[in-house]
């Protein structure tokens, strides 16, 4: 089959490989219609993951099921599924109290999750004509038969429950105020869900026009960090208070006007600045243990340097942490399949597979126009 294939850093290709077959009796093989290309993605790309060359990337999957394992019961071949970007299992404690983000069964000892394409627990990705899917019954969202909202579904993989998880990790409720930092496709989720959670003042802080734009689409205000200090913006607009929650989802390093560089911690200490006192914190930027030159942020390997002292006077809880997809999976498809949510708006472009390297190097680029882009194995 034909895969995309992480070669060195800042290169994937498109290659053929050795289609995956049923391994275990509980196994699927998903024939791939929709992949998309995440900022995950570009910690592989980048080379900061420690990846091996000829893995197979890609994470957020959506397709029909091709074969299934003597042992998988609840899917047939033809059903059409949505795959999490992470493998559970269903059955460890972490799965059954729905941390299926963090299961136990599927990493390494003393770890938890294990998402397709990425270091630790290499398994191949998503981004190819085929997926091999462990522990099939547990790790296939059913979706409607046929081709609607190929985009919208796609995206139950990993970002729209990631942006709504972020807004659950910070505590958000009906009538809350969140101010979420990154206009990216995840910062864009996360803002889309507290809407749709019923948030009564949405503010988004990014730098880039065209992604501010974007959120003041959705119904969110737009705040223009190189307009000046995005804490006393929206200390402006909040008649001093802050916001109820904030959610991180700017991703590692920040990067400065220029696009490069940064200062890793400044996100995070500018939400504990934004948040009122008492209110909560949600951390979904993966902090990768090293940045594009192999230099980690400025205190070490993965850590930052955060104004601790703040957050403790101000009693602010902190959630961090991968999605529990399968938490919240079945309600986001509802969503869409009734029309309520739309989250195809984030994405930019819909591509063939043979176009990923160029994609790749465009989002990796920020090139202009380029946010979210869906892969299309199937397209010619
Ligand atoms: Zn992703
Ligand atoms: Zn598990």
């Amino acid at each position: 089959m034909r895969a995309v294939v992480y070669r060195r850093p800042f290169e994937v290709a498109v290659e053929e490989v050795p289609d995956p077959r049923i391994e275990q009796p509980n196994d699927a093989i998903v024939r791939i219609t929709s992949t998309c290309i995440c900022g995950a993605d570009l910690y592989v790309y980048e080379g900061r993951t420690g990846a091996e060359p000829g893995t197979v990337v890609g994470h957020e999957t959506l397709g029909v099921v091709e074969e299934v394992g003597a042992g998988v019961t609840a899917l047939e071949q033809g059903d059409r599924v949505v795959v999490p970007f992470a493998v559970a299992c269903g059955f460890c404690r972490n799965c059954r109290a729905g941390s299926t983000g963090s299961c136990l069964t599927v990493a390494p000892a003393g770890r938890a999750g294990s998402p397709y394409g990425v270091a630790p627990a290499p398994r191949a990705g998503g981004q190819a004509e085929y997926l091999r899917v462990p522990f099939a019954d547990a790790n296939c969202l059913p979706l409607p038969a046929g081709t609607d909202h190929e985009s919208d579904y796609v995206l139950l993989s990993d970002t729209f429950p990631t942006g709504y998880h972020g807004c659950r990790l910070a505590g958000l409720s009906p009538g809350g105020t969140v101010a979420v930092y990154g206009a990216g496709p995840l910062g864009l989720m996360a803002a889309y869900s507290a809407l749709l959670c019923g948030a009564s003042r949405v503010f988004v802080v990014d730098r880039v026009p065209e992604r501010l734009a974007r959120a003041g689409d959705i119904g969110a205000v737009a705040v223009d960090s190189s307009a000046g200090d995005p804490v006393q913006q929206i200390a402006d607009l909040t008649g001093g208070e802050g916001t109820d929650t904030g959610v991180d989802a700017v991703g590692f390093p920040f990067p400065t006007e220029t696009g490069e560089g940064g200062e890793p911690a400044a996100v995070l200490d500018q939400l504990v600045r934004t948040v009122r006192p008492t209110g909560g914190l949600g951390v979904l930027s993966p902090c990768v243990r090293r940045g594009p030159d192999g230099v980690a942020g400025d205190a070490g390997p993965g850590t930052l340097p955060v104004t601790i002292h703040t957050l403790v006077e101000k009693g602010l809880h902190l959630g961090a942490g991968r999605a529990d997809v399968r938490r919240y999976d079945r309600q986001l498809r509802d969503l869409i399949t009734d029309g309520r949510a739309r989250p195809s708006f984030v994405v930019s472009h819909e591509l063939p597979l043979d176009e990923a390297p160029d994609a790749y190097r465009a989002v990796d680029r920020r090139a202009d126009g380029y946010t979210k882009v869906v892969l299309r194995p199937d397209a010619a």
